[in-house]
């Protein structure tokens, strides 16, 4: 009888989850809601900060299920998880949201004006620590609903991006995708927040809630904490190799 893969990684999620619920808690009692989006951990490991975006907030929903659950709070989810598992592992992190909002200036009006200042401030954070690692967590959408997987963009402006975009692409294989056959791609224009950074930085389509299995599983809580273990593991290996 050959090891079983699936209950070990299954335990290894389930203690992961464990874990950062504590940390979750812990961080929800000791610290101060203040109105500003940086937050960083106490310790760092590797000087190199984690920066964590999730995509969309506020009345900026995003793409949506069929049944009308929207990216932002999928996002969110995911990426709060990220940012508790990297904190376990003593990474410095920053975050451009931690609830559902738009993070444009105050005073800003109009909805197109502060979608633009939101992602001028989503940016602004990407390229503020010399060195960081960033990443972008989105879901994706398809007039087709066959369409699934995972799939991760990287911008040509750090020769680093592309590294990162295959270790997570290949995390997502490994622990949740085995047939995900989609190559990492590079970004346009179009990707503002990943093509302009200087840093290190991806942007993660989890998966396509055009899909809907794969819809389903992105609006369960374990299978959002095995997305977020999966881009954890991706960027732990980036980093420490
Ligand atoms: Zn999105």
């Amino acid at each position: 009888m050959g090891f079983d893969f699936s209950r070990y990684r299954t335990a290894l999620f389930s203690a992961v989850a464990v874990l950062a619920s504590a940390v979750m808690i812990h961080y929800a009692v000791g610290e101060i809601d203040t109105a500003v989006y940086v937050n960083t951990a106490d310790s760092g490991q590797t000087g190199r900060i984690i920066v964590l975006d999730s995509g969309h907030g506020g009345m900026d929903g995003g793409c949506s299920t069929a049944e009308g659950v929207t990216e932002k709070g999928i996002n969110l989810n995911i990426m709060l998880a990220v940012r508790d598992m990297c904190r376990l592992y003593g990474y410095d992190t920053a975050v451009t949201r931690d609830r559902d909002t738009s993070i444009h200036d105050s005073g800003v009006t109009g909805i197109r004006n502060q979608k633009v200042s939101d992602m001028e401030n989503r940016l602004e954070l990407f390229n503020k620590f010399p060195d960081a690692v960033c990443l972008s967590i989105h879901q994706n959408t398809y007039t087709d609903p066959k369409f699934k997987g995972a799939q991760m963009f990287y911008s040509s402006a750090n020769p680093d991006s592309e590294l990162l975009a295959c270790a997570l692409q290949s995390k997502f294989v490994e622990n949740l995708q085995p047939d995900n056959m989609r190559e990492t791609k590079l970004c346009g224009k179009e990707l503002y927040l990943c093509h302009f950074c200087n840093n290190t930085a991806v942007m993660a389509e989890c998966g396509f809630l055009s899909n809907p299995e794969e819809a389903a599983l992105l609006t369960t809580e374990s299978y959002q904490q095995q997305v977020a273990f999966t881009l954890f593991s991706g960027l732990n290996e980036f980093i420490c190799g």
